[in-house]
């Protein structure tokens, strides 16, 4: 086992990190009040939405949005591991990086999809320009995802989508709805879904915004009417989407901001160290010590899960477990650095984001909301723990 960068892999790590300095937009910078974890305040940079995709077509004309994708579709054939170095400095500095239909879509087209379906697909979501949302939940059809009834009955060339989705994230901001419907009601209930892309410019569709616990609208809840989608727009074969879609969840949980758990302990180190309580520094205090030790062991343990699935990835092997590992561990820990930011900060914590004297521009507030939103979304905690308990450990799923 060698835990070293290559001489090659810390050039590329310089490279990305230069990069961020120079084209990360400054408006960026100041706005953001990302908590690592959470979705809620992702939404506060809709106003800079054209700043952030012209950083994002930026890494798209680098080659690094798709970076482990084979070169014919617009990746540049790099390793997992490069990958993995580029999210996480990326997160470090919480840049706007690869988004869903990059993380997502992409590489379940590119296991699952036709040679039409990923030279049509593929390069414009390497560019940059092709943007999904996921249209998975519906309100009876959460963790119990296979209960889900909107319906998709064929027509010509066409589907027509008729039903309800919920907990939309950016659907409102992407152009495309990455999409469950139901094609066989006949069938086991696992048996009769598809997977299919769907125009958010199709007539019949609304979308409605939800107010998240930040009091941002990242969620949507989004009717179909009647809605046309070409045939061809169907992953893989129809009927077979289930099996596809747990492929998907696998990459969806592998989506961790690694490098933003390390920057927010920094900066809560930074705070202990220069900020005085009752005459003496917050490191004085043996017990906030204690915390952040606590936060800096598990910030090393979540990176180790970090490395070994893009390891798995070079190795051709699909991390399933580990991505449930590394998905339920990092978003736990996403829960406690808001709780030991809160300790640190002490009352001043909770001071909202306005308040000319919060501290750390009022992120560790906003973050100790937004951290519970991901313990839900891409499958709860629980839902986590029945698959390690299940495929890891070989027990019962009843
Ligand atoms: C921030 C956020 C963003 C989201 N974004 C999207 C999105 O973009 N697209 C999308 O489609 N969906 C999205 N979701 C929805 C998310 O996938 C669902 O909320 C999630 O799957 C849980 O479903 P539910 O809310 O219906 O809760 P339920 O499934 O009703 O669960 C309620 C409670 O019961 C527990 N529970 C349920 N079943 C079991 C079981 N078998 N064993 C043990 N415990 C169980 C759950 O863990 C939970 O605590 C998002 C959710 C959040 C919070």
């Amino acid at each position: 086992m060698d835990f070293r960068f290559s001489e090659q892999e810390k050039a590329f790590q310089k490279e990305v990190e230069d990069f961020i300095k120079q084209e990360l937009p400054p408006r960026y910078t100041e706005k953001s009040v990302y908590w690592p974890g959470g979705y809620g305040t992702i939404a506060e940079f809709e106003e800079i939405i054209p700043e952030i995709d012209h950083f994002r077509h930026r890494l798209g004309e680098k080659g690094w949005l798709t970076m482990s994708w084979p070169r014919e579709y617009g990746g540049a054939s790099r390793t997992h591991i490069e990958r993995a170095i580029f999210g996480e400095r990326m997160s470090y500095y919480r840049a706007p990086g690869p988004e869903v239909a990059v993380l997502i879509g992409g590489p379940t087209i590119l296991r699952f999809g036709s040679e039409e379906m990923k030279r049509e697909w593929l390069p414009g979501i390497a560019r940059g320009d092709t943007k999904f949302w996921l249209a998975y939940s519906e309100p009876n059809a959460g963790s119990d995802l296979v209960s889900l009834q909107t319906r998709a009955t064929e027509d010509g060339d066409d589907l027509i989508i008729n039903g309800q989705k919920i907990w939309s994230s950016g659907a409102h901001i992407a152009g495309y709805a990455w999409m469950v419907v139901r094609t066989d009601p006949s069938a086991p209930p696992h048996k009769g879904i598809s997977l299919i892309i769907v125009d958010n410019k199709s007539p019949g569709i609304t979308i409605r915004p939800l107010m998240n616990i930040c009091n941002r609208h990242s969620f949507n809840e989004v009717f179909f009417d009647n809605v046309r989608a070409p045939k061809k727009n169907i992953v893989g074969e129809k009927n077979k989407g289930w099996y596809y879609l747990m492929v998907a969840l696998d990459f969806e949980r592998l989506i961790t901001p690694i490098g933003g758990f390390k920057r927010t302990l920094e900066e809560l180190t930074q705070y202990a160290r220069h900020t005085k309580h009752n005459g003496q520094a917050l490191c004085q205090n043996a017990l906030i010590r204690n915390k952040l030790a606590e936060m800096a062991i598990q910030t090393e343990v979540a990176y180790m899960f970090f490395w070994q699935t893009a390891w798995m990835l070079d190795r051709g092997l699909m991390p399933n477990i580990e991505a449930s590992l590394l998905k339920l561990f990092t978003t736990q820990l996403s829960q406690k650095l808001a709780e030991v930011g809160m300790q640190v900060l002490g009352h001043y914590g909770q001071l909202d984001e306005t308040s000319k004297f919060v501290p750390l521009r009022g992120r560790v507030c906003l973050g100790y909301l937004d951290c519970i939103s991901a313990l839900v979304g891409a499958g709860t905690s629980e839902i986590q723990r029945n698959i390690i308990a299940m495929r890891g450990l070989g027990l019962p799923l009843t």
